[in-house]
């Protein structure tokens, strides 16, 4: 079936027929997961999980970037939240994400500066509005929110800010599918992000595949990309022809968007980096580059990562890797829930637990 167009991708008999379609030709038990915090919610909303058959499980990845950001990471927030002089800008899902002791919005509550922006040039613009002040933006996010990042840096280097910095906590995606094909769960298929894929575009996965032979289909958003996509997955199991394929092609190209990969790569280094869950993944982040290194916050404000362990009783690690789902979590829904969460998968409004919350029940 060939969807094109936009008002294929909400017709509700089309949506049936491709379930009707993956229920046929499913014969396998399967596990598929989707790596994309979108997605988990788009999949929850609409009800996919109950129209499939129960052949296929789909699980739910470190797709959400404040969930997979490393509770030594959210510590450090909050210790630049405490400096003096100094305005913390972030994205509205980081500041109630619990530290070891803390949170920015505990922090703000108590008279720091923490300002929600909703893009980085609201950081830049604050720095120039407050020149007696240190404006730190805490950038967390995967390939989509990077190179927008980096193009605020490279705004604020031309205006010569000298009060404008950046900690770089940014993940990448294809290494940490890696990860997690090495990881204790057998995957059978991965639903590969649309927004990310956008920017890096399909070729950005072929080693990753050609290395590991998985089933790979990039998916669109809409409950009818999502099955298309499911339904491409399970035909290439079904008939054992792991391919790399574009499901999502009226926005996802071989090539992704040059441009923004050029300045999100004139900024910005591979680096390692530590994921909630999964732990360390060589050159699965992104660090600023030393000629950027003026508004490198880590250098700016000689922040130290300290190893600490997540909240105690907390599953979110075993939930980003598919090991558990929240309901396996004794947490859920007796201490943990998106008024008083305990961790970040019921922070943020793309993480599982929350997902789970709002949905699951009407499933
Ligand atoms: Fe952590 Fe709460 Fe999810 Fe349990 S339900 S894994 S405590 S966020």
């Amino acid at each position: 079936m060939t969807l094109k167009l936009s008002q294929d991708f909400h017709d509700p008999q089309i949506a049936r027929h491709l379930a009707a379609r993956i229920t046929r030709i499913s014969r396998k038990p399967v596990r598929f997961m989707e790596v994309c915090g979108t997605h988990t919610v788009s999949i929850f909303r609409s009800g996919i999980r109950s129209l499939l058959p129960e052949t296929i499980s789909l699980l739910s990845g470190p797709g959400c970037p404040v969930c997979v950001t490393a509770q030594k990471e959210i510590d450090a927030f909050i210790a630049l939240a405490r400096e003096p002089e100094t305005i913390v800008a972030t994205f509205g899902d980081l500041i109630r994400v619990p530290g070891s002791g803390s949170s920015l919005q505990r922090e703000k509550a108590a008279g720091a500066d923490v300002r929600i922006v909703y893009s980085t040039f609201d950081a830049v613009a604050l720095a120039r509005e407050n020149p007696d002040k240190r404006v730190v933006f805490l950038g967390v996010g995967f390939e989509t929110t990077a190179p927008t990042v980096a193009a605020a840096i490279i705004s604020a280097h031309r205006e010569k800010l000298d009060n404008f910095s950046v900690v770089s906590a940014h993940k990448t995606v294809p290494r940490a599918l890696e990860a997690l094909t090495d990881g204790e769960i057998d995957i059978d298929g991965f639903l590969l992000p649309g927004h990310v894929s956008v920017i890096i575009g399909l070729d950005a996965y072929r080693p990753f595949f050609d290395a590991h032979r998985v089933p790979c289909v990039v998916a669109g958003f809409e409950p009818s990309d999502l099955l298309h996509s499911i339904a491409m997955l399970v035909d290439q199991v079904e008939f054992h022809r792991p391919a790399l394929e574009n499901a999502y092609t009226r926005a996802v190209s071989a090539a992704g968007n040059p441009r923004a990969m050029a300045v999100m790569n004139a900024v910005f280094e591979v680096a390692d980096a530590d994921w909630r869950g999964i732990g360390a993944i060589t050159a699965s982040g992104l660090a600023i580059r030393e000629e950027y290194a003026a508004f490198d916050a880590v250098k700016v404000f000689d922040i130290q990562l300290k190893p600490v362990p997540e909240p105690k009783g907390c599953a979110c690690g075993e939930i980003l890797t598919g090991m558990k789902t929240p309901p396996q979590c004794p947490l859920y829904k007796t201490v943990c829930s998106p008024m008083a969460p305990v961790g970040p998968c019921m922070v943020s409004s793309e993480g599982t637990c929350a997902a789970y919350y709002r949905y699951h029940g009407e499933e």
